[in-house]
């Protein structure tokens, strides 16, 4: 270790040994996940918070590992993004989200998260493009959501592959708004559709008058940028009436509805569920 004194970081522990294993384990496996066809997606409804209809559902993914059960995305979407499968798992997601929704056939909004590392590859356009046609995709449907971070680094670049993205049609979201440190000057230079803010901001609501004032401020900047919001993570009814009353559209969270497996969320489409 370079620096074995101080932090404490350097120091060698079984459990690193254990961590890194597992890591790696998790890395071959998840090679053998695609072509097994042992991902899936859960669907989150979004809900307009006026009507209280669903518009739209966000697509998250999830590995039926053999023998480690349902493992979250926070487990192997690192991994995925170190050794490059992020390119054909977020091909994957987006293939099977767009089958689901073009099933579903109706006019919501499917929103699919894309990662740094996937964004930037060369042909994340033509990716996009060609899993449009081949699922019978309308474009209008789909949404990309993107953190800050896709809009920090190598601006020219990127920015000219939202260009490129927005115009086949697509809907475009900044992910996890305000976590970022440059959020404002980006947003003046990028053209996103919606604004999700983050849910570090919605679970402080109703403790401090500040933080409903922080959210009423990012809800009408984003109408400023005509930008549309999405609230994150709601879990309570104050953080509910707080946001309606702050003017911000639509929300995802498990007061409304955790992400469900597709079947649930059919159902949930059919009996015209209102919330
Ligand atoms: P995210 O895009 O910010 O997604 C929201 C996360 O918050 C989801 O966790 C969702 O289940 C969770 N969530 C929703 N409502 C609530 C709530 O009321 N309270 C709390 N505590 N949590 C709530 P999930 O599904 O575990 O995904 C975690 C992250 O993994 C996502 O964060 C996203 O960054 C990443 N991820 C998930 N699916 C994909 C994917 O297909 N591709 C890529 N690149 N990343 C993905
Ligand atoms: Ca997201
Ligand atoms: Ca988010
Ligand atoms: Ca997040």
């Amino acid at each position: 270790a370079k620096d074995a004194g101080g932090g404490g970081y350097a120091t060698y522990h079984p459990d690193m040994h254990d961590a890194l294993a597992r890591r790696l384990d998790l890395a071959t496996d998840l090679r053998l996940a695609l072509e097994r066809d042992e991902l899936l997606l859960h669907y989150q409804p979004n809900v307009d918070l006026t009507s209280g209809e669903i518009v739209g559902f966000e697509a998250l993914v999830r590995w039926q590992h053999p023998t480690r059960g349902l493992v979250p995305p926070i487990e192997f979407i690192g991994v995925a993004e170190a050794t490059g499968l992020i390119v054909p798992l977020g091909r994957w997601v987006l293939r099977e989200a767009c089958r689901q929704a073009v099933e579903w056939n109706r006019p919501l909004k499917m929103a699919v998260n894309v990662s740094v590392r996937q964004f930037e590859d060369d042909d994340v356009t033509a990716m996009v493009q060609e899993v449009l046609a081949e699922t019978g995709m309308p474009p209008q449907w789909l949404c990309l959501e993107m953190t800050e971070s896709v809009l920090l680094t190598d601006t020219d670049d990127n920015l000219a592959r939202i260009v490129s993205l927005k115009a086949l049609g697509v809907m475009l979201a900044m992910d996890d708004f305000g976590t970022g440190y440059s959020s404002l000057a980006y947003l003046r230079r990028f053209p996103m559709d919606i604004l999700k803010i983050d849910r570090s901001f919605v679970d402080r609501l109703g403790a401090e008058r500040e933080d409903e004032a922080l959210v009423r401020t990012i809800v009408r900047l984003a109408q400023r940028f005509g930008m549309s919001t999405v609230a994150e993570g709601i879990e309570n009814e104050t953080q509910l009436t707080l946001l309606q009353g702050a003017g911000c559209d639509t929300a995802q969270g498990y007061l409304l509805s955790r992400p469900l497996p597709a079947a649930a969320a059919t159902a949930l489409l059919t009996e015209e569920r209102n919330f």
